[in-house]
């Protein structure tokens, strides 16, 4: 039923996420749940100035909520503060708005593999968990929830 969700890109990045450790005495980190799946996970970011020098992520849950952060952390590393922001919001309108645009444009290719999401709204929540962490650890939030 849910086929057009678990593309490859998908299965890999669940089966041998990145960046999944901890960083230790991280500048930003939140911790995020998602109770409608059991999704969670946890994001550690290293700044330096505007930059995301180091990001990473802990966590379990569905193969979609465990792609996701791993994607992201790729996707993330190296860009500044206000670029993250601007692609969780792309990201974000591509999962959830039936008429965006799901061309992200380079380098963010990979992240257009969640664009079937979209069909699945009980899934928008697993595919944004990571973002909505990520978000929250740049706000000096502990806590994401997408409750
Ligand atoms: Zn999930």
């Amino acid at each position: 039923m849910e086929r057009e969700l678990y593309q490859e890109l998908i299965l890999d990045h669940n089966r041998t996420p990145r960046n999944r450790r901890a960083i230790e005495h991280p500048d930003a980190s939140a911790e995020g749940h998602n109770p409608l799946c059991g999704d969670e996970v946890t994001i550690y970011m290293d700044l330096e100035g505007d930059a995301i020098r180091d990001i990473s992520f802990e966590g379990h849950g569905c193969a979609i909520s465990t792609a996701s952060a791993s994607l992201m952390t790729e996707a993330l590393r190296g860009l500044s503060i206000s670029d993250a922001l601007e692609i969780f919001e792309r990201f974000h309108r591509m999962v959830t708005e039936e008429d965006a645009s799901s061309d992200l444009g380079e380098p963010f290719e990979k992240l257009e593999a969640f664009a079937g999401v979209r069909e699945f709204p009980a899934r928008v929540k697993c595919a944004t968990l990571a973002w909505h962490t990520m978000q929250a650890a740049l706000q000096g939030k502990r806590e994401a929830t997408t409750e």
